[in-house]
């Protein structure tokens, strides 16, 4: 008798498709207050870390630590909150930027519930190319009934080159640019904050719902395995690199200090979790996967 049954079983297995060559819908949510955020997966951008962070020799010696080559898969994160009013994205990804290994964004978000006609606001922290790549394609915006917050200053860095022209310029064409305020709410239970070094017009912004708090920091850091035990080490991206690091620090600091939820574009998907400070330096602690959509931290 059992032999049949093994039998019957192989001959279902022989039938089974193949294993699926992909992995599962990257999308990842939790509850903040009243809100819902969701991470979105774009992707991965595949770095050598060494030649592109300030310290090769530090950056090598903390990857072999953390059991990792020098050449690792950058998470590309991008974050939907959904007040309930309104739904807003913390960046878009980079689009067609890395090929096969980005643009993933529309896939995840599908899978996830929503269409991109239902965002109504897309917050940028900066316009790097992984950061805005997603905006539109073939100059078609891909969130038709978007308005796009922006810092001005990120505006008059990057709009005379060919790819954000090319990815926020159908925006501006629209009339669906909207500069941020100098600090303070830009929408309800949403404020900016800037943090220059990484670009000019680099943003940082906190969600707050219920007395609950998310902090979505952009590219403050980018290599979690290295830049949390040396926030002093940058890497070749931050355009202005003392002031990187400083801010870097200085939001470290606050971070681990408060407590608040963080955000990390960059960081192994999804890019959520809190700081710790351990000595000098900082360690990051993911938050723990729920099957359940529940609040992340007490
Ligand atoms: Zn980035």
């Amino acid at each position: 008798m059992k032999r049949i049954i093994a039998a019957a079983l192989l001959a279902v297995a022989a039938q089974a498709p193949l294993q699926a060559a992909e992995q599962a819908p990257g999308f990842y949510r939790a509850t903040l207050g009243d809100f819902k955020v969701t991470a979105l997966s774009d992707g991965v951008a595949q770095r050598d870390v060494t030649t592109i962070l300030s310290d090769a020799e530090t950056a090598r010696k903390e990857l072999r630590a953390n059991h990792l080559h020098d050449t690792l898969p950058l998470s590309i994160n991008v974050y939907l909150v959904d007040t309930g009013k309104q739904r807003v994205l913390v960046d878009t990804g980079a689009g067609e930027l890395f090929g096969a290994s980005s643009g993933h964004l529309l896939a995840n978000l599908a899978a996830a519930g929503y269409k991109p006609e239902q965002i109504d606001a897309v917050l940028l922290t900066h316009i790097h190319g992984d950061h805005s790549g997603g905006l539109s394609i073939g100059g078609k915006r891909l969130f038709p009934n978007a308005l796009v917050y922006v810092d001005r200053r990120e505006v008059a860095h990057w709009m005379n080159q060919p790819a954000p022209k090319a990815t926020v310029g159908p925006y501006a064409d629209a009339g669906r640019i909207n500069y941020l305020p100098e600090s303070g709410e830009v929408l309800p239970g949403i404020s900016a904050r800037p943090v220059p070094g990484h670009t000019p017009g680099h943003t940082a912004y906190l969600v707050e719902s219920k007395g609950h708090r998310m902090l979505f920091w952009g590219d403050t850091v980018h290599v979690a395995e290295v830049q949390l035990a040396h926030p002093a080490i940058t890497i070749a991206y931050d355009s202005e690199q003392p002031q990187a690091a400083a801010e870097r620090r200085k939001l470290f600091e606050e971070a681990a200090a408060s407590g608040v939820l963080v955000a990390s574009p960059h960081f192994s998907f999804p890019g959520m979790g809190h700081l710790r400070k351990d000595g000098d330096a900082f360690r990051w602690v993911p938050v723990a996967y729920n099957d359940q959509v529940t609040e992340l931290a007490p």
